[in-house]
């Protein structure tokens, strides 16, 4: 069990070394999911973030099922397969902390299924404006991939955030899975206004 306090990974100095970063990373991805929802305090849910390890070399194919209690209890996950698992502490309040500040007016929500290159692509969005953060770590996971749930409305904004992105990444490799990401985008949102 991995006991946490997120404080201590949201100041890691530039020389910390590459594994502090990546659970900080790790960490950050799971509190943004646990609080991008609108699952019910208390309820465990399979989001469709990755398990982070790597038994025998290889990537382990679980999910990250997480709950959340009323603050200042800490968050719980773990994965769905290989039973990784921790807790979070000091997470209120946190840049990571997505928990909406009001309620919002939504249209008919859609699922979307997604692949997992299109779901890893929109996590790595630096851009984001929070309603659209929320859409992206809300995301359950489906079927070997994830699903998204989002109005017209949001699937748009979505779109307008990938697009703007690819527009100016430099890396091509990066360029490339942000371009795909926005055709499966485009894609699913041309479904929605054809029916
Ligand atoms: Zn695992």
């Amino acid at each position: 069990m991995l006991v946490s306090d997120l404080n201590h990974f949201l100041d890691l100095s530039d020389g910390a070394p590459a594994p502090a970063w990546r659970l900080a990373q790790h960490f950050g991805n799971i509190v943004r999911a646990a609080t991008a929802g609108d699952e019910r305090v208390g309820d465990w849910w399979t989001s469709a973030l990755p398990c982070r390890r790597r038994p025998g070399r290889r990537p382990c194919p679980g999910r990250i099922t997480i709950v959340r209690q009323q603050p200042p209890a800490p968050i719980q996950w773990r994965c769905n397969v290989c039973a990784d698992e921790g807790v979070i502490s000091n997470w209120e309040g946190s840049p990571y902390d997505l928990r909406r500040r009001r309620l919002t007016a939504v249209g008919t929500v859609n699922e979307i299924n997604i692949t997992d290159e299109v779901a890893t692509a929109l996590r790595e969005l630096m851009l984001l404006d929070p309603d659209c953060e929320r859409l992206v770590f809300s995301m359950h996971a489906h079927h070997g991939g994830a699903v998204l749930h989002a109005s017209e409305g949001d699937l748009e904004e979505l779109i307008g955030g990938v697009a703007a992105e690819a527009n100016h990444e430099t890396n091509r490799r990066r360029q490339r899975r942000l371009d795909s990401a926005f055709d499966a985008l485009n894609a699913a949102a041309q479904t929605l206004t054809g029916r």
